[in-house]
C-alpha cells in the first residue's frame, strides 16, 4: 500500500492527525472509517423533507477556551454565534440549566440575593460534614444541597447512566456549572459557535487534501480488506480511534459504554418547544431530552411549518451499538490500564481519541490531544529522531 501513514477513523481526531500529517510533515495518509460517511459522531446532514440540519449521533456544541485549538479549527470553518443554553422540565415546569441564581429562586419560590441563595444551599449541603465527596451522588449534594439534587439531577442521572450515582466518577457532575449570577450559559468556554455551513462541510474540508485518501465502510478488523490490522501493523505506522478493548480482541473483558437511540420525528409547526434542547429532569419521562434541531441555526432561511425533533433516550451499549460514553467503573478502570501496558507493547501503533483512550472527550479536546500527538510523537518519529511507541493510550 502507497502510504506513509494509515489512520483508523474518520471522526475529529483521526482527521486533525491526517491533516497535520499531510500538510505539515509532507506525509501520504489514508483514512478508514467502517461507516459510510466521514466526521466520527459528529456527522450531519440535513433531514431530507424539511433541510433541517441533524447531528446524526447527538447534538453537538462546539466550545473551547484553547486558542491555539480556536485558531486551528477556524481554518476550516467559520462559526455562528450561536451560545448553547439549556431548559429542564421537573415536575410540569421549566427550569434553566445548569443550575444558576434563576433556577434557585424559581424552585424555592424566593428571590434571594447571591450571598442568601450560597448560605441556603451550604446549609442543604451540610449532610456531608466538611467531609470531601467520594462519588457522584455526594459531589452534587455539596455542590447544590439535597433538594436540588433531587429535582434536577438525581433521577435524570439515574435515566442517563442506569448506575448507582455512589458507583460513578464524580467527575461526570463537575462538568455541569452552577452559578449564583442569572447567567444560564450552559459553557463557561471563551469561544462558542456552531459551524456556518454545518459539521459535514467542515469536516470534509479537513480531510479536503492531495496527500489524505479516505476509504469509507471498510472495517480495521476485516481482514478481506485492503486496509486491515493484518496487513498493515508492522508495516505502516498507525494511528487507532477505535475502541481499545476492540484491538486487543477483548483480551482483558469489555470496557462498559452507554449507547443513545434516537427517536425522530417531523411535526407540522414552525415550533414544537421554542429552544434547542429540553430536558427531562423526573423518572416518569422516559427520555432524557428532546433536541429541536431548527433552534441551532436562527440566522438559516428553515421551512416555518415543520420541525424536526429528537428524543433521547440512554441504555448500556450491546456489543452491536454504538459506544457513546464510557461508563468508566471501577471494574473498568483496572481493565483500561492493563489495557494502557498493552498499547505500550505494540510498536508502530498509536491509540487516541474518545475510543481508543476510553475518555469522554469533547470536540476541542479530542483535537487539542491529536495536535498534540503530532507535534510529540508523529513529527518526531517521521523527522527519524525516535521509533514510533505509544506512550500508553493517553498518548
Ligand atoms: P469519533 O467521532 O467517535 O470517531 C471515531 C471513528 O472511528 C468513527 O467514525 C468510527 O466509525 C471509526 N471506527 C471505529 N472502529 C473502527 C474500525 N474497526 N474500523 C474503521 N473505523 C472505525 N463534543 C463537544 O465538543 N460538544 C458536544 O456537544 C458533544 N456532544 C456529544 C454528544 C454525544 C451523544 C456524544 C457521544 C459525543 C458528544 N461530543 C461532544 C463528543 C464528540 O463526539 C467527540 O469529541 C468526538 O467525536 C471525538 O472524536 P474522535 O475522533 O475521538 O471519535
Ligand atoms: N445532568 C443532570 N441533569 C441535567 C443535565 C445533566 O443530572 O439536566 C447530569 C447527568 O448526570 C449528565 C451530566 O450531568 O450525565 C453531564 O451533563 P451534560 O449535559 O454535560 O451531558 P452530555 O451533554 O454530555 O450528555
Amino acid at each position: 500500500m502507497n502510504a506513509d501513514l494509515v489512520v483508523v477513523g474518520s471522526g475529529f481526531f483521526g482527521l486533525t492527525v491526517a491533516e497535520r500529517c499531510a500538510e505539515e510533515l509532507g506525509l501520504d495518509v489514508v483514512v478508514i472509517d467502517r461507516r459510510h460517511h466521514i466526521g466520527g459522531n459528529a456527522y450531519s446532514e440535513p433531514e431530507p423533507t424539511t433541510g433541517i440540519e441533524v447531528h446524526r449521533y447527538g447534538a453537538h456544541l462546539f466550545h473551547t477556551s484553547n486558542e491555539r485549538v480556536w485558531e486551528y479549527v477556524n481554518r476550516f470553518t467559520d462559526f455562528t454565534p450561536y451560545v448553547h443554553r439549556v431548559y429542564t422540565n421537573h415536575g410540569g415546569e421549566v427550569f434553566p440549566m445548569p443550575i444558576n441564581l434563576g433556577t434557585i429562586n424559581q424552585f424555592f419560590r424566593a428571590a434571594h440575593s447571591p450571598q442568601q441563595a450560597r448560605d441556603l444551599v451550604a446549609e442543604q449541603a451540610a449532610e456531608l460534614g466538611g467531609r470531601e465527596p467520594a462519588n457522584l451522588d455526594e459531589k452534587a449534594v455539596q455542590l447544590i444541597g439535597r433538594p436540588l439534587y433531587e429535582a434536577f439531577i438525581r433521577e435524570y442521572t439515574a435515566k442517563q447512566w442506569q448506575t448507582d450515582p455512589k458507583d460513578l466518577p464524580m467527575e461526570v457532575i463537575s462538568r455541569l456549572p452552577v452559578r449564583y449570577t442569572y447567567d444560564n450559559r450552559y459553557f463557561n468556554d471563551t469561544h462558542e459557535g456552531l459551524p456556518a455551513q454545518g459539521y459535514t462541510a467542515w469536516l470534509e474540508r479537513l480531510a479536503d487534501h492531495p496527500r489524505i485518501t479516505v476509504q469509507l465502510e471498510t472495517d480495521f478488523f476485516d481482514a478481506s480488506q485492503p486496509v486491515s490490522k493484518g496487513s498493515v501493523v508492522g508495516q505502516v505506522p498507525v494511528v487507532y480511534t477505535g475502541p481499545v478493548d476492540r484491538y486487543f480482541d477483548y483480551a482483558e473483558g469489555a470496557l462498559t459504554w452507554r449507547t443513545l437511540d434516537f427517536e425522530e420525528e417531523v411535526l407540522p409547526v414552525g415550533d414544537f418547544q421554542g429552544t434547542p434542547v429540553m430536558n427531562y429532569a423526573d423518572a416518569d419521562v422516559p427520555y432524557t431530552r428532546i433536541h429541536e434541531f431548527r433552534h441551532f441555526h436562527p440566522e438559516r432561511d428553515y421551512p416555518t411549518d415543520r420541525t424536526v425533533i429528537m428524543r433521547e433516550f440512554s441504555r448500556f451499549a450491546q456489543a452491536s451499538d454504538e459506544p457513546y460514553y464510557p461508563v468508566n467503573t471501577e471494574a473498568d478502570r483496572a481493565r483500561l490500564l492493563t489495557y494502557r501496558d498493552a498499547a505500550r507493547g505494540e510498536r508502530g501503533v498509536l491509540f487516541g481519541g474518545r475510543l481508543g483512550t476510553y475518555k469522554y472527550l469533547d470536540m476541542h479536546m479530542a483535537i487539542a490531544a491529536a495536535l498534540s500527538m503530532v507535534d510529540n510523537t508523529l513529527a518526531p518519529h517521521f523527522r527519524g529522531e525516535r521509533a514510533l511507541v505509544s506512550g500508553g493510550v493517553d498518548a
